[in-house]
Formats: C-alpha cells, structure tokens, sequence
C-alpha cells in the first residue's frame, strides 16, 4: 500500500490542473438548487474519471462513493451553491463554496487512481451537497409546495431522503477570513430557529372607549421586555441572541391596534440552549398576551443547528494541518457566529469542519476572491486527504457512529425540523 506522502503527491504533480479546476468553479457561481452547470461540470469530470455516481440527489446534489465502506464509511462534504451579487449583475462564490467543490473532486481523483480504498475495507463517499446558503426562500418554498424538495437546504434533504444513514463520520472544510493564520480548528456554528408571534386584540376608538378594545402593542411590548430578560438567564458562552423587531403593528392613531406581529431569530451555540431559549420565547409571548386579554399564534420556521465538532476526529486532523504549519498558525476552537447545515450532521454524526485561509475581501460581499492558491487548495487539500489516509489505514483513530444512537437523534432531529423541539 501506498504511505502518506505517495498519496499526498497525486495532488502535489496535479497542482497546476487544481488552480484551473479552481478557476472554472469559482466563475460558475449558481445559487442554491439551481447548481446546474455546476453538477454538469462535476459530473463530465466523474465520466472523464471513469468514477461512478447518484445525480439529482435533492434536485442537483451528487454523491461519488469509492471502496466498499464496509469497515469505515467517511463522508466528505463539498457545499456547491453560490450568492447574489450585490451590484446585481448574477452571481458569485462570496462563500468560497467553489474551493470545497474542487477539493473533493480533487481527493476523488487521487484516491480513484491511486486504488488504496480498494486495498482496505474502508469507503469514502463524496457529497456536493446545493443550497448551503439560508436565502431564496420564495423560490425554494415554491419548490417545497410542489413536492420537489421537504426542507430548505441541501443536506436537510439528504439526511432525511436517508443518503447519510450508512455513513460514519463526516469530513468538511470552509474558508475562513483569518489572516495570519493558516487554519482552524474545531470552530463552532450558531443555530437558530426563525420565530414569529402574532397578537390578536380588538379594535376600538382610542379616544372614546380604549377600554372596549384590547391593544396588541401593549401585548407585543410587554413580551419584547420579557424577552430582553431573558436574555439575561443564559450564561454569555451560550451565545444566545434574540433580537426581535415589529414588523407589523398599529395603523391609525385613532384606533386601539388589533394586530401586531414580532419577529425574531433565536441564535444559540449548543442545541440544548437553542431548543431551551425557544421554548422559553413560547412562554414569554404565551403569558404577556394572556397577560393582557391577547390572542396570540406562534410560527417557526426551521433555520440550522448549531455546530459541536467531534474531539476525536479534529485530534487527526490537527496532526495532518502540524505537518504544514505550526500550532501558533492554527487557530483553536473558536466561536463563530455564522450558521451552516454541517451543523445538522453534526447533531446525527460525528463531524468536523476545519476552516482555512487564504481568500481575501468580505464573505457574503463582490470584494471577495481567492488569495493563496496554495492554501485554498493543495495545503487544505493535503490536511484532508492525509486525514482521510489516518482513518482508513489505522483503526485507532477512528470516532465510531453509534447506529442505535443515530437512530435516536434522528428522530429528535425530525421533530426540530417539523419545530416540536419542545
Ligand atoms: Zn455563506
Ligand atoms: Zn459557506
């Protein structure tokens, strides 16, 4: 069997073929459920390869697997979709979502031609997962009003079409904006459910007989002070974010408010806090328009979960970023704002997510673009690939999926996404 460094050199003699690969995904920017072109690249490529593959998984999504996986079956992730640009002129990778695209179409190639999966019982299945990016929603809704799709994003739809059932552990990486640095590891990942509460009161004439009406702003006040209380009830490591606004509220001044709604995201850094802190919002709108003698409905609308990666598997690939840079160039366990669905695989499967540099402008904004080449892709790359290379030929470092587990926590992950996290 190959060792390491063999391995690793496929992407080393690759080098200049991956920049251009690069290239062409990064100016092939779709968004989410609309990565058309995107899978028709991949999948020219797969052909080209002689690599077998499911296409038109969750619409455009398509999982390549190499080796049996009877022993150990790893997932590695590889986001797809694309952003709006903000000067309207179409698309672009402000996420940098292209560089993950390439690097699993690169660790394909290498595991594919050097054979070594075949050599053990191990498998790796490659999924380029569409829709990461939680936007679009009119046109995704569209979709799942039409039966297309269940849910909004790309891996929700996988995990529940059941693609992930027979995997052990989940490998992905995303692009960091940390200068300086070369990775990251062990990041968090906010969660967050998107809550609406309506007031229902009774109109009546300001002036003349406010007493006959019952005012939905005092309702909505009143549970917009219980929630900023709340707040408080959360240590600051939770990460709790509230931060609800009015959107709908009072017409004339004449006349006693009879609706109002309030919005808001629950954000949190652990399940635990976020399906806590929506429970408690319940309570708050539940008690401040009972309060008041208020009529109240409260929707939901399923955002991620939050991310807590695996110890054990971050321990490996920690070990594969060492042989490229020291500890000081890594940051540890930082915590992250950003939302992402790998949060969701992380809840059912042991998961990790390393971050690294080397793309320079704003997320999320025109000004970004790719930097160091190297980093993106054939450092990050080997960090991945070596990863891949410690779980299939040593045991030992293995993070085992508990299958009767699994199957707990996918139930308890159905009912947050049908929102009975209660
Ligand atoms: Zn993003
Ligand atoms: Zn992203």
């Amino acid at each position: 069997m190959l060792n390491k460094e063999e391995l690793l050199q496929y992407l080393e003699k690759e080098k200049q073929a991956i920049y251009q690969r690069g290239d062409t995904f990064f100016q092939c920017a779709e968004l989410g459920f609309c990565e058309v072109e995107t899978a028709k690249k991949i999948t020219e490529l797969l052909d080209e390869w002689g690599i077998p593959y499911e296409k038109e998984i969750a619409l455009t999504g398509i999982i390549a697997t190499l080796g049996s996986g009877k022993g150990y079956h790893i997932a590695f992730v590889a986001d797809i979709d694309a952003l709006p640009r903000k000067d309207g002129k179409g698309n672009i990778h402000s996420c940098g979502h292209s560089i993950q695209t390439t690097m699993g179409l690169s660790l394909l190639k290498a595991l594919h031609e050097s054979g070594i999966l075949e050599q053990t019982d191990c498998g790796v299945s490659f999924f380029f997962t569409p829709a990461e990016e939680y936007i679009d929603f009119a046109y995704r809704d569209g979709l799942i009003a039409k039966g297309k799709l269940e849910f909004r994003s790309g891996k929700q739809n996988m995990i529940a079409l059941g693609y992930f059932d027979e995997v052990n552990c989940v490998l992905s990486a995303h692009a960091n904006g940390d200068e300086g640095t070369k990775f990251d590891v062990d990041s968090t990942l906010a969660g967050f459910m998107a809550k609406k509460a309506v007031f229902m009161g009774r109109a009546a004439h300001s002036g003349a007989a406010p007493h006959l009406g019952r005012n939905t702003l005092h309702g909505a006040t009143l549970a917009m002070n219980a929630l900023s209380f709340l707040k408080d009830q959360f240590a600051v490591e939770k990460g709790l974010r509230l931060n609800p606004v009015l959107t709908a509220g009072g017409g004339s001044v004449n006349t006693i408010p009879d609706v109002t709604v309030l919005e808001t995201y629950v954000r949190a850094n652990d399940n635990e806090t976020l399906f806590e802190a929506c429970k408690r919002f319940d309570g708050c709108i539940e008690h401040c328009a009972k309060a008041l003698d208020l009529g109240y409905e409260i929707s939901n609308t399923v955002g991620y979960l939050p991310l807590a990666q695996s110890k054990g598997l971050n321990k490996v690939v920690r070990g594969n970023m060492l042989l490229y840079c020291s500890s000081e160039e890594i940051v540890e366990s930082p915590i992250s704002g950003a939302s992402g669905d790998v949060g969701d695989l992380g809840f059912l499967i042991p998961t990790i997510q390393f971050g690294f540099s080397g793309v320079k402008g704003r997320f999320h904004d025109d000004s970004f673009a790719i930097a160091d080449y190297e980093n993106c892709y054939i450092t990050s790359g080997k960090v991945m690939l070596g990863t891949i290379y410690d779980l299939i030929t040593n045991p030992d470092s293995r993070v085992q999926q508990n299958k009767k587990e699994y199957i707990g926590k996918k139930l308890e992950y159905f009912g947050w996404l049908h929102h009975n996290y209660q």
